[in-house]
């Protein structure tokens, strides 16, 4: 049981703990090392617990092709941190994996996204939940609908819904990543 602190005696709501989906990938490096180490640090972590962990899939990349095949998997978390912290302690992670951000769309040693925070809408510029191009990516619905298959979608979709409508891309599923 996690809990937040507590101001005036009076729970803050940051002590809530809410439902959160979080995309994980690699493409450079020890992928699925990097990824093991991303999800136990997860595990590790303050106001965060690990309640889902899908298979590993691997995928060719999208946007800039001319690069190595990326790993994905998707990550369910129970958290009482904001979804800005959680955005925090994903781009910590980013760093902590040594990911370069030279190239938009271009190679990563780690990638960390939000892609789901409580059915929430934010359209931040640092942050968007529901992730904005979720919604076309295999990678990213094929793991989670392992996870959440009936979760609702922005375009009012279930995962399973508009997974179906991603089925041209191909992904292949790996063994569970070690550390
Ligand atoms: P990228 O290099 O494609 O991973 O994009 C990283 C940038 O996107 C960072 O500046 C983040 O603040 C921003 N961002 C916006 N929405 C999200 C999200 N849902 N998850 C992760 N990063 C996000």
């Amino acid at each position: 049981m996690t809990s937040g602190p507590e101001v005036d005696g009076a729970p803050s709501p940051a002590s809530a703990t809410v439902r959160a989906f979080l995309g994980l990938g690699s493409n450079v490096g020890d992928s699925r090392a990097l990824l093991a180490a991303a999800v136990a640090d997860l595990e590790r972590m303050a106001r965060v617990r690990v309640v889902g962990l899908s298979r590993l899939y691997r995928t060719a990349a999208v946007g800039l092709e001319d690069q190595p095949d990326f790993l994905n998997l998707v990550v369910e978390v129970a958290t009482s941190l904001g979804p800005f912290e959680l955005l925090d302690e994903a781009q910590r992670l980013e760093r902590e994996a040594g990911r370069e951000r030279t190239v938009r769309w271009g190679p990563r040693t780690l990638d960390v996204d939000v892609l789901w925070y409580d059915g929430i809408l934010i359209d931040e510029e640092r942050l968007r939940v529901p992730h904005p191009r979720m919604e076309e990516r295999r990678f990213v619905l094929e793991p989670l609908a392992e996870l959440a298959p009936h979760l609702v979608l922005p375009s009012g979709r279930s995962v399973l819904e508009a997974l179906a409508d991603t089925l041209e891309q191909a992904v292949e599923v790996l063994d569970p990543p070690k550390e």
